[in-house]
């Protein structure tokens, strides 16, 4: 069997042992004599997988316990709507700041339905940076300040959180389990799970029970918070398939040593690639130090043909994934938890030889 070195943004790698397991368990989930996605929803069964798969996340993550945690359909981008649709009340504006692609698209989102404030934008810079503590132009009277904690295509992630007086709102698809979120600053955090978490198509949400409340009458009721925390991510049918592999893989992760020991080999992996990008100027990062990703590390080569050489190259050499998004070009190599430091060394010494023979 030939596992290639699979540095995609997102679906992603998923660890080796999780996959396996559900190999492994597709004809006969734990003595069922069937496979999860052809159990009930409503089993017992089920059930305890669901459970585990919120414990799990509860632990690795230290939340509290006047939190829900959802399972959503939808992935991350239903969020971009649900959070306006239910945060913000009819006449009210709400803060979002714009650090690169994906927060442009929950403030699009956000506009649709009501008042949007853009308290920050690093578009005049190239989105270079997170804001510095100070810039950020707040409204008095906002319901909440939305933020991406780390902007996957760009590769720029708050290192520290914005001090704010309101409800604070993150969309951290890209850095969940990876870092360690003081969940309590927080009021709502949501996730797409296909980086660190499980497949595409599922939504992770973490929100303060009070905050699940605010939903005006005209919320259709599939799209309130309220509906699925009354019926436990099992108003509709959930993917069931997704779940599972959620719980499977925060299995994985806590055997690991949890998020605190994660985030170490993240930065670790993070650390070795920038080495390599910071050493000459034939690699160049457009992400200030200070903002820089652990998870997404985008660079660029002298000339895009030089990028698609780096590109075809890689793949020749086992490495996939690592055209950056069609929307900035470059490359990109996204080391999410499934990543191991072998993998980055592999990746960091094809970098140091390209630059040899092409440099
Ligand atoms: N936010 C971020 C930071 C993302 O990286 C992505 C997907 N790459 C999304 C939102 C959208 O996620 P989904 O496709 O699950 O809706």
């Amino acid at each position: 069997m030939a596992r290639i070195h699979n540095f995609s943004s997102g679906p992603a790698a998923l660890p080796l042992a999780v996959l396996e397991q559900a190999q492994a368990e597709l004809l006969d989930m734990s003595g069922s004599g069937m496979s999860v996605m052809e159990m009930s929803h409503r089993s017992r069964e089920f059930q305890s997988i669901l459970d585990g798969a919120e414990s799990g996340i509860r632990r690795l993550m230290r939340i509290p316990e006047d939190y829900a945690v959802l399972f959503l359909h939808g992935g991350a981008s239903l969020q971009f709507a649900m959070v306006p649709m239910n945060l913000r009340r009819p006449g009210r504006s709400a803060d979002y700041v714009d650090t690169g692609s994906w927060s442009r698209k929950a403030i699009k989102e956000g506009d649709v339905t009501g008042s949007v404030h853009v308290a920050w934008s690093g578009k005049s810079e190239g989105y270079s940076r997170t804001p510095k503590p100070g810039e950020l132009k707040l409204m008095p009277d906002a319901e909440y300040v939305h933020i991406c904690s780390n902007e996957t295509i760009g590769g720029v992630r708050w290192k520290d959180f914005p001090e704010v007086a309101t409800t604070l709102v993150a969309d951290i698809s890209s850095d969940i389990l990876s870092r360690t979120i003081d969940v309590g600053r927080f009021g709502l955090l949501y996730a797409g799970a296909q980086k660190n978490l499980g497949p595409s198509g599922i939504g992770l949400v973490v929100i303060r029970k009070d905050l699940a409340q605010r939903a005006p009458e005209s919320v259709p009721i599939f799209f309130r918070y309220s509906t699925h925390i009354a019926d436990g991510s099992l108003y509709n049918t959930p993917n069931t398939w997704g779940v599972y592999l959620i719980q499977r893989t925060c299995a994985w992760a806590e055997s690991m040593g949890g998020v605190e020991a994660l985030e170490k080999i993240n930065k670790k992996k993070a650390a070795m690639l920038y080495a390599m990008i910071d050493r000459s100027g034939f690699f160049r990062s457009h992400v200030e130090r200070e903002s820089r990703s652990i998870t997404n590390i985008v660079w660029r080569l002298p000339s895009e043909a030089l990028e698609e050489k780096f590109v075809a190259e890689a793949k020749l050499a086992g490495m996939v994934g690592l055209k950056g998004h069609r929307s900035v070009g470059g490359i990109r190599a996204s080391i999410y938890n499934a990543i191991s430091q072998e993998a980055v060394q592999v990746l960091a010494s094809f970098m140091e030889e390209f630059e040899r023979t092409n440099g």
